[in-house]
């Protein structure tokens, strides 16, 4: 089973991004939990939720991902922005209750000249701060490209990141293609290296979401602009392997892809058509 299906706005709800889905053959999505560029968020319809839950069960939805505004910086070294960070990711992990067992994804940050290790520090600080013992969301570090001074560039960062983390099993990894083949891993001739190198480093059991995105850029660029797939420098075929890797399987596809819904479809046509098992 294909688990996959891409980026939807939030703005009509939860019943309606399932049925978008649907409309297009996903039995997932991503969705923004507000704004991407911040700002506060619109309150639960709990109705809403009830009706989407028993949608997902009927037609058979992985796990859904929740992705956190990029405004988010949990490292920043301006207080007011790393505070915005707190209590942003704390509000959103306590909406995401309404949705039980789910995931959330977030950027990990950019240290903005203080240095990687201080940025980890900062991460895993707020990370200790707002998670809790009760919650049933996991929480996804997403793999960076390494623009700018972003944090997560490499499996090593990540994993500094989790070790910090004392609620350790809320923790996982959204894996980015378009990111990771943009920080210098070749997932295009060495699928199979790079994810020895993953559970040798993270543990592949954290893996818990893949992004599927072609890049603009060539390899190793640290530039993070996503192409439709087969159209960039990752290709077709290896997003088909990637789909077809008995390692990978069951972990939910996402698609951030630059389309409308119309070429989300087709895209996803392509991928369902090319998925051997
Ligand atoms: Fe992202
Ligand atoms: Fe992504
Ligand atoms: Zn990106």
């Amino acid at each position: 089973m294909l688990n996959i299906g891409c980026h939807l706005s939030a703005a009509k709800g939860y019943l309606h991004m399932g049925e978008e889905a649907v409309s297009i053959g996903a039995n997932t999505f991503q969705f923004f939990t507000r704004n991407p560029r911040g700002g506060a968020a619109k309150a639960i319809d709990e109705s809403d939720v009830k009706a989407f839950t028993a949608f997902a069960k009927e037609h058979g939805f992985s796990k859904i991902l929740a992705h956190a505004p990029y405004t988010l910086n949990a490292c920043s070294d301006k207080e007011a922005t790393r505070e915005f960070a707190l209590n942003t990711m704390r509000d959103d992990l306590a909406r995401m209750e309404y949705t039980p067992g789910q995931l959330y994804n977030f950027h990990p940050g950019s240290h903005v000249g203080q240095g990687a290790q201080v940025g980890i520090e900062l991460i895993v600080k707020q990370l200790n701060a707002v998670l809790t013992k009760d919650m049933t969301t996991t929480v996804l570090l997403e793999t960076m490209a390494g623009k700018g001074s972003e944090v997560g560039r490499s499996f090593e960062e990540l994993r500094a990141i989790i070790d910090g983390v004392e609620l350790r099993e809320k923790m996982g990894v959204c894996l980015d293609t378009c990111h990771v083949y943009d920080a210098g891993y070749d997932i295009v001739n060495d699928l199979d290296g790079v994810l020895d190198e993953f559970d040798r480093v993270i543990g592949l059991e954290r893996l818990k979401a893949i992004h599927m995105n072609d890049s603009k850029n060539p390899f190793e660029s640290h530039k993070d602009r996503h192409e439709k797939i087969g159209e960039g420098a990752i290709g077709l075929d290896a997003m088909v392997r990637i789909i077809n890797c008995p390692r990978l399987q069951g972990i939910p596809v996402l698609l951030e892809t630059p389309n409308e819904l119309d070429g989300y479809a087709k895209e996803i046509k392509m991928l369902r058509d090319a998925y051997a098992f």
